[in-house]
């Protein structure tokens, strides 16, 4: 039985960024399969896989994002888990695997979805038609410990707001003879 700390441990320390989430892909399914999960589905082009157990109606899905930001941590730039992505996919794991031995009505189909941080991770898994006969779809995303306490859900930010801008910035040096 694998160690979830572990495996938080593992995916914290192995980050990578939007669309490069391979060698996250490849642990996710090799620990997965080694838990006896059967239908684990990977993708020719694009990092992510879908794990799936149960059958039939209906079709509830979970759903965890993968990647990691790119950003500079003890003046290194390099990938790093900042957002808690590492986080959601520990908890999808745990719901799987505890799952996964209990009996189902219906499918429960796990989807590990790369490049949130893009923007275009969703919609390319809902290009698969992977949610096509998703009758249920849930996802979460950590918040700071001064909005929500450990063990409290909240079903929407309702202060968050962000927007994608392009500045150019001019750098300009004065010398003592311009103040003059
Ligand atoms: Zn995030």
């Amino acid at each position: 039985m694998i160690s979830i700390q572990d495996v938080f441990n593992h995916l914290h320390t192995h980050a990578e960024i939007s669309w490069e989430e391979y060698e996250t892909t490849n642990y996710i399914k090799k620990l997965l399969e080694s838990e006896g999960v059967q239908q684990v589905r990977t993708f020719p082009d694009i990092p992510g896989l879908v794990a799936e157990i149960g059958s039939g109606k209906p079709v509830v899905a979970v759903r965890a994002d993968m990647d990691a930001l790119w950003q500079e941590v003890d003046g290194e730039f390099k990938a790093n888990h900042s957002c808690g992505h590492d986080a959601h996919m520990t908890i999808t794991i745990g719901t799987l695997l505890s799952l996964k031995d209990q009996p189902l009505h219906g499918t429960v189909r796990f989807l590990f979805q790369p490049a949130e941080e893009k923007g275009n991770g969703a919609l390319t898994f809902v290009s698969q038609g992977l949610v096509d006969d998703v009758d249920y779809l849930y996802g979460m995303h950590l918040r700071p410990a001064e909005e929500l306490t450990c063990g409290e859900f909240s079903p929407v930010i309702k202060h968050g707001a962000a927007r994608f801008i392009l500045v150019k910035l001019m750098v300009m040096t004065l010398t003592a003879q311009d103040h003059i």
